[in-house]
């Protein structure tokens, strides 16, 4: 076994759009074990959106990464060396391993490494069967509550979080509206994950879309994307609609905070409820999320995509493919 330990570290923090000069490669030694803990040959890691926010030295839900520092990324991979009582040589697990070919660390709190069940596919942990899907199910059901029958609009509907949230929207049987970019993520929405209706943001006039395909108003909004996308939503929403804060990423690469929304107004006029949410808060109950996930997807109810790169060289490029919008589906990366 090599000795050697590539590592991501941050570098620099970004001065409005992340780029890949803030990411630094380098070399360590793979240290050695201390009691009570377990070494993991990292095999796949996950991209998330809000991995952005953690390189700001801002308050946030989870302390900044600081320069220095390996980057903090969800990964999944298998125990090569245990001092752990409840860990084995050859177990798979998930978990915060941060972007390096092999993590030593103490299972627990934020360093949790989740075991992977047997016969599933180790990248569904970071995909179906992960964080952004518990996320989709708890930030639609519990915060959206959506009832039989009502619109919902759904923004970054393509992306892993999104996708989920719409494909449940449709399966409690609602009217699911998802906004994409592109064609290529329009018709996937369309086919596969078998929404009502697709606005194309990039090549359709969202206000005018959303006034066509929601006559009686926006009854649940689950949104991604913020800024000009939940401006449009909040012009279009049903009285005593929810929106369901899930993400802003439109925002994330602003150096100054965004203009005003312009229709929050309506807020108050049509007695609607907006709610933020953070994943974090739902950990206790993801159990329940997993359950109907796990039925819905054995069922081929609810289409999913991963989009995999390959290679420790391209994790920062991999990384900024979800503020191009290049990721289609959720966005892995598997080292090879
Ligand atoms: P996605 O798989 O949805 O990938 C990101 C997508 O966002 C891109 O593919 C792109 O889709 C869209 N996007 C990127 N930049 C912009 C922009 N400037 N304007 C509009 N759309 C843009 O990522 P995730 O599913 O991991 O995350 C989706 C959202 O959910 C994020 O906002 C994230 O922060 C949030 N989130 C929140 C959590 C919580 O606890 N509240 C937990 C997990 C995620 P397109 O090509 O369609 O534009």
């Amino acid at each position: 076994m090599t000795s050697i330990n590539r590592q991501w570290l941050l570098a620099k923090r970004p001065q409005g759009h992340v780029t890949e000069e803030c990411f630094e490669l380098v070399e360590t030694e793979i240290p050695a074990l201390e009691d009570g803990q377990i070494l993991i040959q990292n095999h796949y890691f996950a991209f998330e959106p809000a991995m952005r926010g953690w390189i700001d030295d801002a308050p946030n839900y989870l302390p900044p990464v600081q320069i220095g520092e390996v980057m903090r990324a969800s990964a999944a991979g298998e125990v090569i060396q245990s001092k752990h009582p409840d860990y084995e040589v050859g177990d798979r697990v998930s978990g915060l391993f941060g972007w390096q070919e092999y993590t030593a660390l103490t299972p627990g709190g934020l360093q949790a490494a989740t075991k992977v069940p047997d016969g599933l596919d180790l990248t569904a942990p970071l995909s179906i069967l992960g964080m952004t899907s518990v996320t989709a199910y708890f930030g639609l059901l519990d915060v959206g509550e959506p009832k039989a029958g009502e619109t919902v609009v759904v923004t970054g509907a393509a992306g892993a979080t999104g996708s989920v949230a719409a494909q449940i929207a449709r399966i409690k049987g609602c009217r699911v509206i998802g906004i994409a970019g592109g064609p290529e993520k329009c018709a996937w929405l369309r086919d596969e994950a078998r929404l009502d209706e697709v606005i194309d943001y990039k090549n359709e006039n969202l206000m005018d879309r959303l006034g066509e395909l929601c006559p009686d108003g926006i009854d649940v909004a689950f949104d991604n994307v913020g800024g000009e996308q939940l401006d449009a939503i909040l012009f279009h929403i049903a009285n005593h609609a929810r929106i369901s804060l899930c993400g802003a990423i439109s925002g994330y690469n602003d150096a100054e905070p965004q203009p005003r929304l312009r229709y929050v107004g309506n807020l108050i006029k049509r007695r609607v409820r907006m709610q933020g949410f953070i994943i974090l808060d739902y950990l206790g109950r993801a159990g329940e999320a997993m359950a109907d996930l796990t039925q819905w997807a054995s069922a081929g109810e609810i289409a999913h995509r991963v989009d995999v790169q390959e290679g420790i060289a391209n994790v920062p490029k991999t990384f900024l493919r979800l503020f191009s919008g290049e990721n289609q589906g959720k966005q892995l990366l598997k080292l090879v």
